[in-house]
């Protein structure tokens, strides 16, 4: 479908101002970033090397006080595209007479897609950077950043002295270059983790909602009159949000997607990567399942392995028996917090051979008790 249809539907779909829907359609050759609800703009930021540095939506809340909500990436091509795109629906928004002006950036986790921009962005665009006191206090430093998103190899279960476990300290090496991280060490505003904090985007309540898992610092912004969830990282249309050492939390991760399912009203999820969500509630619900039945299965391959026990690298192979190495290393994030979760409960227990610790199950009764 060519980008005009595709606005024009979308435009008849969610009832976009027939002013603003008419410029977009007469502004293709200048490639407008697509308004995915009245008001509200994706950017979207190319990826390379497929998983490892992902496309990233970056959502602009246009208005006379509006947002940005996440960064992207911090190489100086990634935000001064971003930037531009942000110009263009500024000089759309003011050919049409409609007041448009950014006043603010805010992130929804201390993942390198989605803060590295924040400084050439404020430069860019004149914006204040907020950020909520646990964000804040991650991206102090590079230290401080790299002790909540490197996972240690003892932490990810990772065979002493294993192949697999160097290259995993050497890609530590590479993320700088490859997401352009830049910390954030003097952010304009910092806003109390309370729960539930209100901020003001033109003129409109939304609510900073506290939802961690993924990240244990993640926030969405909820807008209950129109039941509009910016998500972050945490629900996805097409894929399986990254769990993993040292900063996610699988329970809580659940606890986050069983909250979402409370608001009083929710229409419509927009995430970080992927197209946005309107079946939310279905959506949220195939996640849970999918959390619980991947917990199941690991819980079962340990029980499977009897007295002697199962290590990290065997689980992976039995998980992922065609998949590459790449596919394995990815999952092992989830698995390893699979596994905390498990060794939390009491059900499984683990011991060490010479080179890896071994998982062997306590009782395979117990397995209604995972979730
Ligand atoms: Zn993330």
């Amino acid at each position: 479908m060519n980008l005009l249809k595709k606005i024009s539907n979308l435009s008849t779909l969610l009832s976009i101002p027939h002013s603003i829907s008419h410029s977009i359609s007469h502004s293709i050759s200048h490639s407008i970033p697509q308004q995915v609800y009245p008001g509200i703009f994706v950017i979207k930021q190319g990826g390379i090397f497929g998983a490892f540095r992902p496309p990233i939506n970056i959502y602009l809340l246009a208005g006379s006080d509006g947002i940005i909500f996440d960064a992207g990436y911090g190489q100086r091509l990634s935000a001064s595209y971003v930037a531009r795109e942000i110009k263009k629906i500024g000089s759309l928004y003011k050919s049409n007479g409609t007041p448009f002006k950014i006043t603010r950036i805010l992130v929804s986790h201390n993942h390198p897609d989605h803060f590295s921009g924040l400084a050439l962005l404020r430069k860019y665009l004149g914006v204040k950077v907020v950020l909520t006191r646990k964000i804040a206090n991650m991206l102090k430093s590079k230290h401080s950043f790299a002790s909540n998103f490197y996972p240690t190899n003892k932490q990810m279960y990772y065979k002493k002295n294993s192949l697999r476990g160097l290259v995993n300290k050497l890609l530590h090496l590479i993320y700088p270059l490859l997401f352009g991280i830049t910390v954030m060490p003097d952010p304009d505003q910092i806003i109390d983790d309370n729960d539930n904090a209100e901020i003001s985007i033109n003129e409109e309540r939304w609510i900073i909602f506290h939802s961690p898992g993924h990240a244990s610092g993640h926030i969405s912004l909820y807008n209950a009159q129109k039941g509009i969830l910016l998500a972050g990282d945490n629900v996805l249309r097409v894929i399986h949000t990254w769990l993993g050492p040292p900063d996610s939390n699988i329970d809580t991760y659940i606890e986050t997607l069983k909250r979402y399912l409370l608001l009083p009203k929710l229409e419509l999820i927009l995430s970080a990567h992927g197209s946005p969500i309107t079946d939310c509630h279905r959506r949220i619900k195939q996640l849970i399942d999918h959390r619980d039945r991947r917990a199941k299965l690991v819980f079962d391959i340990i029980c499977s392995s009897g007295k002697e026990g199962i290590t990290m690298e065997s689980i992976l192979k039995e998980l992922y028996p065609r998949q590459g190495i790449v596919k394995q290393e990815l999952a092992r994030g989830w698995i390893a917090l699979t596994i905390d979760s498990l060794l939390k409960k009491s059900l499984i227990k683990n011991h060490h051979d010479k080179n890896s610790r071994l998982f062997s199950s306590c009782n395979k009764l117990m397995s209604a008790k995972i979730t």
